[in-house]
C-alpha cells in the first residue's frame, strides 16, 4: 500500500467556475484520487478556495458585502458544487483559515532567517479619502496617449498602452472617486528567488520523468533574460494574512498583509492541517513533513499550464528556501485548455457553461464523463453541444446504459430477479475473459499514468466487449432452444455489470453506485483478475432491474442548451 498526496489547484474565490476551470485540474485530481483509493492506497487528497487579493476584495465591495463574509458565502457556493460534482476531496479548505495566516507567517519568519528575504522601498499611490495605498489598477485617469478619460493605471484600454499611474493626467481613485492623491514611499518585502536560482535548476533537472511541458516552462522562468527575478511577497491591503516573522512583528511592516501568490500555495498545507482540525484525520505532518513520517509519500499536483511557473519555481523556493523538511512535489500533471464551442471560455465574459449551470441542466456523471474522455491534455479540446450530445448517447445510453437495462430486464422476464443457475461457459466466454483482462491492465497502466483519456478510452472499449458478446452470444434467441445456455450468458452478464460499476467510478460516481445496488453488490474493491471478479455473484443472488442510467439528450434539448448559452451569462 503506498500513500499518496493529491493536490488540484485552489480556485479563486471570486465566482463560480467554468467546465473548462473544472477539467483543468479539480476532476481529473478526483480521477485520480478515487482510483488510487480503490487500489487500496492510503490517499489524502485536498483542495481550498484562494481567498485573498485585489480582486476578491472588488468582487465584495460590488456585492456590497464585507471581504469576510463574501469570502465566507462564495467558499459554500464553491464547496457545494465540488460535492455536486462529487469531487471527494478529504477536506475543502480556505486560504483565509487561521491555519493558513501561521503557516504563512512561519515561512516568511523562516526565510527571513535564511536571509532570503530583502527589503525594498517604493514609490505608491496613496489615497488619503480611502485610508490606503492603491494597487495600480485601482488608479483611474485620463490617457496621455489617446485621451481616453478612464484609463487605468496599469494600461490604457483604449489605446492598449502601458502606463504607470504617474502617466495619468487627472488621476483618480478607481474605489471613492477621490483625487486627494498623494505619491508616498513604502517598503515591500521581496523573496530573492535569483539567490535559489541554482538549487532549483538542480532540482528540475532530478526531474527527469517530468512532461517536457512542465520542465521546459519551469527552465523558461529560470534562464531567459536575467533569469528567475526576485518577487514582491508584500501588499499594502487590509485583506489578507498581516506580515509578521513567525510569531513576532516585522518592524516598519506594519498594516501590510502578504501577497496573495505567497500564501496561496502554503494552503496546500495549511489544508491538511484543516482537514486534523475538523476532526477528519489526526496527524497532518505524517503527510507533509519528511521528518515526521512523510518521506514514503508520493505528492502528485494538478493544475492548468498557467499555473506551472508557481509551482516548479515559486512554492519550491518557498519550502527549499525554508531549510525545513517539507514535502516537494514528486510529479506535476498539468492541462491545456477546454475551448467553448468555436471560442474560450470566459469568467470575465461569463461565456461558456459554469458549474452552476451544468447541474441545473443534466448529473454529474453526464459532465464528469465527457470533460474526463475529452480533457485538454497533449493540447486544447473543445467543447460543442453536438460532440456532448452525440458522446452522452453512444457512450452512456447505448453502450453502458442499454447494456445494464437489456439484461436485467431479460433477466428478470425470463428467470426473475436472481442470477440464474444452469448451464457452462463456452468458448465466448472464455474469449470474453482474456479480452476483457488485457483492457483491465491496459485501463489500469493508463490511470496509473495520469493519461486521462486513454484511460476512458479502454474503459468505453471495456463497456463495447460487454455489448458486442451479449449481442453475438443472443441469450434472447438462445432461451428459447436452450435455456440453461441463456441462464449462463445471463449469469455471466450480470457479473459483467457489477465489474462495470467497479471499473467506472472513478469516472462516473454515481451511475457506479446505482449499478452496484442493483446488483446486491457491497463495495467496489478492485478485482484481482477478471475471472474472478465475473464469479462474484452466485447463482440465487437477487438483484432488481435500476431505473433508466442514462437518458439520451434529444435535438431539442440539445438546441435549446445551445441557443441559451450562446449569449452572455447575466
Ligand atoms: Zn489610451
Amino acid at each position: 500500500m503506498a500513500r499518496i498526496l493529491i493536490t488540484s489547484a485552489i480556485p479563486y474565490i471570486n465566482g463560480i467556475k467554468h467546465l473548462g476551470n473544472l477539467v483543468g485540474s479539480q476532476l481529473p485530481a478526483d480521477l485520480f484520487a478515487r482510483y488510487m483509493r480503490q487500489r487500496g492506497h492510503e490517499v489524502l487528497f485536498l483542495c481550498a478556495t484562494d481567498e485573498h487579493g485585489t480582486p476578491a476584495e472588488l468582487a465584495a465591495a460590488k456585492a456590497g458585502k464585507p471581504v469576510a463574509e463574501y469570502c465566507a458565502e462564495m467558499w459554500q457556493v464553491q464547496k457545494d458544487l465540488s460535492d455536486g460534482f462529487r469531487l471527494s476531496f478529504d477536506h475543502f479548505g480556505r486560504s483565509s483559515s487561521p491555519q493558513n495566516h501561521k503557516l504563512t507567517q512561519h515561512f516568511a519568519g523562516r526565510l527571513a532567517e535564511a536571509g532570503l528575504i530583502r527589503e525594498v522601498s517604493e514609490e505608491q499611490v496613496y489615497s488619503h479619502a480611502d485610508k490606503r495605498f492603491l494597487p495600480d489598477r485601482y488608479i483611474e485617469g485620463t490617457c496621455p496617449n489617446c485621451g481616453y478619460d478612464r484609463a487605468r493605471g496599469d494600461q490604457c484600454e483604449n489605446c492598449t498602452k502601458q502606463l504607470d499611474p504617474t502617466d495619468l493626467i487627472d488621476p483618480r481613485s478607481a474605489i471613492s472617486g477621490s483625487t486627494d492623491l498623494e505619491v508616498r514611499e513604502t517598503k515591500h518585502l521581496y523573496l530573492r528567488q535569483s539567490e535559489m536560482r541554482g538549487q532549483l535548476n538542480d532540482w528540475i533537472d532530478s526531474k527527469t520523468d517530468w512532461p517536457i511541458l512542465t520542465t521546459s516552462i519551469a527552465r523558461k522562468w529560470l534562464n531567459d533574460g536575467d533569469g528567475l527575478r526576485d518577487r514582491g511577497i508584500t501588499r499594502d491591503l487590509d485583506w489578507g494574512i498581516p506580515v509578521k516573522k513567525g510569531e513576532e512583528e516585522w518592524p516598519g511592516m506594519e498594516g501590510k498583509v502578504f501577497y496573495v501568490w505567497f500564501d496561496a500555495p502554503i494552503e496546500y498545507i495549511a489544508c491538511a492541517a484543516e482537514w486534523v482540525d475538523a476532526g477528519k484525520g489526526d496527524d497532518w505532518e505524517r503527510w507533509w513533513r519528511e521528518d515526521k513520517g512523510a518521506e514514503d509519500v508520493r505528492y502528485v499536483q494538478f493544475m492548468g499550464k498557467d499555473n506551472v511557473p508557481f509551482h516548479t519555481l515559486s512554492f519550491p523556493a518557498t519550502i527549499m528556501g525554508s531549510g525545513e523538511p517539507w514535502k516537494l512535489v514528486d510529479y506535476i500533471k498539468s492541462f491545456n485548455y477546454l475551448n467553448y464551442d468555436g471560442g474560450q471560455f470566459s469568467t470575465s465574459q461569463g461565456r461558456g457553461v459554469f458549474m452552476d449551470q451544468a447541474l441545473e441542466i443534466l448529473p454529474a456523471d453526464y459532465w464528469r464523463w465527457w470533460l474526463l474522455s475529452h480533457a485538454p491534455e497533449s493540447s486544447d479540446s473543445e467543447f460543442t453541444w453536438e460532440n456532448f450530445q452525440a458522446s452522452v448517447n453512444k457512450d452512456l445510453a447505448d453502450v453502458l446504459g442499454n447494456f445494464v437495462s437489456r439484461v436485467t430486464k431479460f433477466c428478470r422476464s425470463k428467470f426473475g430477479e436472481v442470477v440464474p443457475e444452469g448451464g457452462e461457459y463456452g468458448d465466448a466466454e472464455v474469449a470474453l475473459v482474456a479480452e476483457l483482462q488485457g483492457r483491465v491492465d491496459a485501463y489500469q497502466a493508463h490511470m496509473e499514468a495520469m493519461e486521462v483519456r486513454k484511460s476512458a478510452a479502454e474503459l468505453r472499449a471495456i463497456w463495447v466487449a460487454g455489448n458486442e458478446y451479449l449481442q453475438a452470444a443472443a441469450p434472447w434467441a438462445a432461451y428459447k432452444e436452450d435455456p440453461d445456455r441463456a441462464a449462463a450468458i445471463v449469469r455471466l452478464s450480470l457479473n459483467l455489470i457489477r465489474l462495470y460499476a467497479v471499473l467506472s467510478e472513478p469516472f462516473i460516481p454515481d451511475a457506479s453506485a446505482a449499478m452496484l445496488e442493483a446488483m446486491g453488490a457491497t463495495g467496489a474493491d478492485w478485482p484481482d483478475t477478471v475471472g474472478e471478479a465475473l464469479a462474484a455473484l452466485p447463482a440465487g443472488h437477487g438483484f432488481t432491474v435500476p431505473d433508466v442510467l442514462f437518458a439520451k439528450i434529444t435535438d431539442e434539448a440539445r438546441e435549446g442548451w445551445q441557443e441559451k448559452f450562446a449569449g452572455q451569462r447575466g
